[in-house]
């Protein structure tokens, strides 16, 4: 006999921002898959997310916003409730990387950064929490972290401490809200192939330095990610709070 239901997302409704492509879109289709239905936010048009989740008979809604316009990322959560209805879960995972070396990064590169990867992201727990709590609901809420929450890198200041930033919202997030039934949590995905490492991937001898890293002996695909981030919304994770999960080929083990 074998009874599932705990990592079940039936009749879940859970927001992704950025799942028009890349590690987002991966997430989107293994939230369907496991039965829930998909708000997709970012700013590009949801086609092919739409398209793969139809394929399968899944459930998504898309939902256009500029999540670098704090202003409107302040009522995105209150406009979805009230539009779509209430959201169980929210995975926070739009963000952007700038590559310089740390002598010339400029404050746009800086600015632009940790303005998205973590006043975005921090905007959206505040309301998805407030709104949950006031409701007197249990809600989810998994950010997209990094390798680069837990180690320097290299000629990515801005992405590092955006990175570093966001498991430190989770973890205080997390002891605040624990208590009322609101779970915080983050991934840590590893190297990845979607266009936040198209630089990386490009750069002969960078690529092969870090593949010769992961004990995995490959590079990770957006859909790889979806699995844990599905255990995180869903009731078999329901004694897990503030805890980062690496998904990263075995890198961090090294
Ligand atoms: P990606 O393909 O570049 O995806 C980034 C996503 O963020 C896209 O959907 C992008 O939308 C969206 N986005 C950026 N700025 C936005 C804005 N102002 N408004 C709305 N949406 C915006 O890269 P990815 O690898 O899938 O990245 C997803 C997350 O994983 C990021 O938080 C990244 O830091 C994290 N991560 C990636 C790796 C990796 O190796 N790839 C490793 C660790 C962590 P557009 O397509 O419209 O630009």
């Amino acid at each position: 006999m074998s009874d599932l239901s705990a990592f079940s997302l039936d009749g879940k409704r859970v927001l992704v921002t950025g799942a028009n492509t890349g590690i987002g879109q991966g997430i989107a289709v293994s939230i369907a898959k496991a039965g829930g239905e998909v708000v997709a936010v970012g700013r590009s048009s949801m086609g092919e997310t739409e398209a793969r989740i139809g394929a399968l008979g899944g459930k998504i809604i898309a939902h256009r916003c500029d999540l670098g316009d704090h202003a409107t990322v302040k009522t995105l959560i209150r406009d979805v409730w009230e539009k779509i209805g209430p959201l169980d879960g929210l995975v926070n995972n739009a963000g952007i990387i700038r590559r310089a070396d740390s002598v010339d990064l400029t404050d746009a590169d800086w600015d632009e950064v940790i303005d998205l990867n973590l006043k975005t992201s921090f905007l959206l727990c505040q309301a998805f929490g407030r709104q949950t709590m006031a409701e007197g609901r249990r809600g989810r809420i998994v950010n997209i972290a990094s390798l680069l929450s837990f180690q320097g890198g290299i000629r990515v200041a801005s992405y590092t401490a955006s990175k570093h930033g966001l498991l430190g919202i989770t973890r205080i997030l997390a002891n605040e809200w624990a208590g009322a039934g609101v779970n915080v949590n983050a991934i840590a995905p590893g190297y990845i192939e979607s266009n936040n490492t198209e630089a990386l991937r490009a750069d002969g001898g960078r690529s092969a330095a870090i593949l010769a890293r992961i004990p995995a002996n490959r590079w990770g695909k957006p859909d790889d990610i979806g699995g844990a981030v599905v255990f995180l919304l869903a009731e078999a994770s329901s004694y897990v709070h503030g805890a980062t999960i690496p998904v990263d080929g075995g890198w961090l083990a090294r």
